[in-house]
């Protein structure tokens, strides 16, 4: 077997440069669009979906993503990371829900991720409805994922040497607003309304 180096492997996976993706998106499977907003620097993204935006933690490998995260990292060299969750989020809904998947054993797997990103999650008590209980799970899976992100050796190092940035989006399905993540005021603030959404493929 052949290992290239990373310089090769730039070479080899991604010789067409003028489309580069200029970030990461870690969305959900089931999000009817991929939020554009208008900055450049999120003109074209690389997009990895499943179900609830999900980031397996590195000692916890699952899907594939932690591979996209390399290759987006050390070969197309983005900058930003996107880790998007969405207001209507079924994942979300299939937590409070487990019996209803234990016959399905490859979904209620699946499921630990989001179990472990929302571990230690203490609810508001000034939302009672289910759809607030939702939403602020859906903002807790996004800030849970981002600290699985944390912990894959590649984005802490870039991080390290402030090679890029992580970014936490939570799309509204309803008004194609995104509300962004403050990690120093450790809440969602809104965003402009995202007019440029492709749709889902
Ligand atoms: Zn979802």
């Amino acid at each position: 077997m052949t290992v290239f180096p990373a310089e090769s492997a730039r070479t080899v996976l991604s010789p067409n440069r003028r489309s580069r993706p200029t970030f990461l998106l870690i969305g959900c499977a089931e999000m009817e669009a991929i939020p554009l907003p208008p900055e450049s620097r999120f003109a074209r993204p690389i997009v990895c979906r499943n179900l609830g935006n999900v980031v397996p933690p590195c000692a916890d490998p699952d899907g594939g993503v932690a591979a996209l995260v390399d290759y987006a990292i050390r070969v197309l060299e983005v900058r930003d990371l996107v880790v998007c969750g969405h207001t209507s989020c079924s994942a979300i809904h299939a937590l409070s829900n487990a019996q209803a998947f234990q016959g399905i054993p490859t979904l209620s797997s699946w499921l630990r991720h989001l179990r472990s990103a929302l571990n230690g999650f203490d609810f508001d008590p000034g939302r009672t409805s289910q759809a607030e209980i939702g939403l602020q799970l859906a903002e807790a899976n996004v800030i849970g994922q981002l600290h699985h992100l944390h912990s894959h050796p590649a984005v802490l190092a870039c991080l390290a040497e402030d090679k890029i940035r992580l970014h936490g989006w939570l799309y509204d399905d309803a008004t194609g607003a995104i509300r962004t993540y403050s990690p120093e005021h450790c809440c969602f603030t809104e965003g402009a309304v995202v007019h440029a959404a492709t749709t889902a493929s």
